[in-house]
């Protein structure tokens, strides 16, 4: 997050209605003067009404992607389209987005009502009231009011904020506050929403109540969102698609399933998923996979002889008793219903998730690992999934 965030929301141009608003980027490179790419040769459709998660570590170039969707930066070189039109020159608030922060400051010196309606206020056409404009003014102005009225106790309802109309900011809990944040944003009517790390500032709690809200009120909505996490667990809870980036490259483009089940490089493997997929380091041969280690174990259908990275995801490490591959427990951490068991076998070190049993650190138990959950990448840099 940069300090440009600074403020809660935004404005562009208000919506005369909902229009398609597929976002389309072709080839789009950004290029900061100091010479740092943050974001390389991105080709992205968002699909219109649909939610769409950018994820990534920190510096991977989600913020800058959104900031050129909503105009305030502008590409080094490729195209950006809302809907039919080309916006590479249309200015921020012809745009017809509304982006909310991180850091959600609302105005402090008026009631909730007021945060709302400001930016309605701030559009109106005040050509009517210099007589600019044939008609009367004053019914022209009763008209607006009017309909500034129902946009705000609409979005108010919205987002649920309607008993804190007359409050201002600083006696509104933090949830409440990032609600009348989203309620300012959506009262324009945008067509397309976009949202830098909205939760980011609420504990754990709060978070995880305003996911929920953020995921219903999208549904009620059908806004085109894009929303920028680096939480995983966000992003695979709220997205319809996920774009998974490092580095200022895409990674991969998918539904949440998509990416959890067929990860396209070790990359999304690693950074999807937690705790993290189990990676070792060998080869295929004659369809059994050699670990360096000296361990041998099944090897994903049709895999070509070479050398490769076995992903093993945690939840597909069965700790069991009798026949098999033994492993010795070095460590759990306990959630509850479930526990992560930190496993020596096959000589390498692996992560177990199960259901929460009695098993103690010390304890040997054989391992079972389904075959059709393993994953298998190239060993070079780029770490290509190899196979389905
Ligand atoms: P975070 O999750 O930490 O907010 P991010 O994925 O949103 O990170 P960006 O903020 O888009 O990443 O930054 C991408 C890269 O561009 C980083 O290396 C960052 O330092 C750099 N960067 C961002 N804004 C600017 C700027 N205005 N001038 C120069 N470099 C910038």
């Amino acid at each position: 997050m940069k300090e440009a965030s600074a403020s809660l929301i935004f404005w562009t141009r208000a919506g005369q209605g909902q229009s398609m608003a597929e976002v389309q980027l072709d080839n789009v490179t950004k290029i900061y003067p100091s010479s740092v790419r943050a974001v390389a040769e991105c080709n992205l459709t968002i699909p219109d009404g649909q939610c769409t998660v950018l994820i990534g570590p920190s510096g991977c170039g989600k913020t800058t992607m959104l900031r050129m969707i909503a105009g305030l930066e502008s590409p080094t070189s490729g195209t950006i389209r809302i809907g039919d039109r080309v916006v590479n020159d249309v200015p921020p608030r012809d745009r017809n987005v509304a982006m909310v922060f991180q850091d959600s400051t609302l105005y402090p010196h008026i009631s909730v009502e007021k945060n709302l309606r400001f930016p309605l206020e701030r559009r109106r056409d005040t050509r009517w009231w210099h007589g600019l404009l044939p008609g009367s003014s004053r019914e022209r102005r009763r008209d607006e009011t009017a309909a500034i009225d129902e946009k705000v106790r609409n979005a108010a309802a919205q987002v649920a904020i309607t008993e804190c109309m007359r409050r201002f900011p600083r006696e509104l809990s933090g949830g409440e506050r990032q609600r009348v944040g989203l309620g300012r944003a959506i009262v324009r009517e945008p067509d397309v929403l976009l949202l830098d790390e909205p939760l980011s500032n609420l504990d754990a709690h709060l978070r995880l109540a305003m996911r929920t809200e953020l995921q219903s009120l999208h549904h009620r909505i059908g806004t085109t969102v894009v929303h920028v996490t680096h939480d995983q667990e966000e992003a695979m809870a709220l997205g319809d698609v996920l774009v998974v980036m490092k580095d200022g490259w895409i990674h991969q483009i998918g539904t949440p399933d998509e990416i959890y089940r067929h990860p396209a490089d070790r990359f999304v493997a690693s950074f999807i998923g937690a705790p993290q997929m189990n990676m070792i380091q060998g080869s295929v041969q004659s369809g059994r996979f050699h670990a360096d280690s000296g361990a041998v174990l099944s090897a994903p259908s049709q895999a070509a002889d070479g050398p490769a990275v076995l992903g093993i995801r945690p939840e597909s490490i069965e700790l069991t008793t009798g026949n098999g591959e033994k492993a010795i427990i070095e460590g759990i951490e306990r959630f509850g219903d479930r526990m992560d068991v930190h496993i020596k076998t096959l000589q390498t070190r692996m992560t177990a998730r199960c259901e929460a049993s009695p098993l103690r650190v010390g304890d040997v138990c054989t391992i079972r690992i389904a075959d059709q959950s393993l994953h298998l990448f190239d060993v070079d840099a780029k770490g290509r999934r190899i196979g389905v």
